[in-house]
């Protein structure tokens, strides 16, 4: 029997790799925060399968709710249609943000979800524009990639997506104070044209460059959005549920002090099962979409797949049942001991830790076909990519767990 990985590469692609070469583990099981490789070797999960399975693999939790609804029905069309699995799972999450976001669109993936996010501002609005920030990522569909930093991955779609109005970076960093003249280039934008909206990701942003900014600077970026009548969209698609310690990222900036008028989950919405975002809005933005007789014009096949909101309401109600709050201090406590070595390490420039993400920053682009087999030789698994080498391991990983990866990373690095 030929193995997974040569049979893989005859007719597979991976997601930001090249469809030739780049190195590949076959995963035979994957149970907690263990995936067994198909030569036998077991490695500790660092990444949850990029910020969604915060479960770990197989909860019986999770795979009960998925079970129960197979029983019932696999799927159904949401037009004309409605089920428990949706009305429960929207429930759920209007009762988690803030009051005033009311209303909830499912759809297939985060990039869907952003799309949506964009084609109700624009409803809404009568605006085509967006203004956003450097350094941004929100998803690889051509609306998504419009507000995704242009010279990041997706420069070379540039007459491809919509020109939208991108802002530096925000700044100041996590920790630092605002100063004055942080906020010119939002005021100046905001000035020169009328946008529909601004989106951002609330305080991190992930994988366009794994970046902590002050809960000061999205205050004063809502305020002044808001102040020239444009809607404000907050993608938390990577740091929602818990993430960054807090249980949104926009909470960093305070109780309500940072409230979009929509919301895009993702990612850790169905710990790691199915694929689902969900868009979360206001009665307002809902009333000025269906006004004089309006539908929002967006309708996925799969909206509101029953088995993915079944698991859903399960992974969300297993989080809000459990101390994440404490979990997530602990896990962040354990990444800071555990990665501070490579502060020593020569070609790091940074080592930085959020909530439960730690990342260590180098000076150079990491070799990926050198640093990943190591990183699997060293028994965890960690996926690095650009010069960063980042984990975000899942809630349930225990001190060694957590001890495994950060070893793996210093010692792969060393
Ligand atoms: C991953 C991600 C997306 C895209 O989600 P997909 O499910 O991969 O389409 C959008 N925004 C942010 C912030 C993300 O991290």
């Amino acid at each position: 029997m030929t193995g997974l990985v040569e049979r893989d590469h005859r007719v597979l692609w991976h997601p930001y790799a090249s469809s030739v070469a780049s190195p590949l583990f076959g995963v035979v099981d994957a149970c907690g925060v263990t995936l067994t490789l198909e030569d036998g070797r077991r490695v500790t999960d660092g990444m949850s399968s990029w910020w969604a399975a915060i479960h770990g693999y197989r909860h019986p939790a999770l795979d009960t709710a998925l079970k129960a609804q197979v029983d019932r029905f696999a799927h159904v069309m949401f037009g004309g249609l409605t089920h428990a699995p949706a009305v429960e799972l929207a429930e759920l999450l209007v009762s988690i943000v803030d009051p005033s976001l009311t209303r909830v669109f499912f759809a297939d993936s985060g990039s869907v979800a952003v799309e949506v996010a964009l084609k109700l501002a624009v409803q809404a609005t009568g605006r085509p524009r967006f203004l956003t920030v450097r350094g941004g990522y929100h998803g690889d569909t051509a609306g998504a990639m419009s507000v995704t930093d242009p010279d990041g991955m997706h420069g070379m779609f540039r007459g491809h997506v919509v020109e939208q109005v991108f802002l530096p970076r925000p700044r100041p960093l996590y920790d630092e104070a605002l100063a004055d003249g942080d906020l010119d280039d939002v005021a100046k934008a905001l000035a020169q044209q009328d946008f529909a909206a601004v989106i951002i990701e609330p305080i991190v942003q992930g994988a366009g460059g794994m970046r902590w900014y002050s809960p000061a600077y999205l205050r004063g970026l809502v305020e002044l959005v808001r102040a020239h009548g444009a809607l404000v969209v907050f993608d938390e698609i990577a740091t929602g549920f818990g993430r960054t310690g807090e249980l949104w990222g926009m909470d960093h900036a305070g109780p309500g002090a940072a409230v979009p008028d929509i919301l895009c989950l993702g990612k850790a919405l169905t710990g790691g099962t199915m694929t689902m975002g969900a868009v979360l809005c206001s009665d307002e933005v809902a009333e000025r979409v269906c006004a004089d007789g309006g539908t929002f014009m967006h309708g996925p096949t799969f909206m509101a797949n029953p088995l993915a909101c079944a698991v859903a309401k399960a992974s969300v109600q297993l989080l809000l049942d459990q101390d994440w709050r404490g979990t997530v201090a602990r896990i962040s406590a354990s990444l800071e001991s555990g990665l501070s070595p490579a502060r020593d390490l020569p070609g790091v420039s940074d080592v930085r830790v959020l909530g439960a993400i730690g990342v260590v920053e180098l000076e150079q682009p990491c070799d990926m076909a050198v640093l990943q087999p190591r990183l699997v030789d060293e028994g965890a698994w960690v996926r690095p990519f650009g010069r960063l080498v980042y984990t975000m391991p899942p809630y349930i990983s225990t001190e060694s767990d957590l001890a495994a990866v950060t070893g793996a990373i210093v010692r792969s690095l060393s």
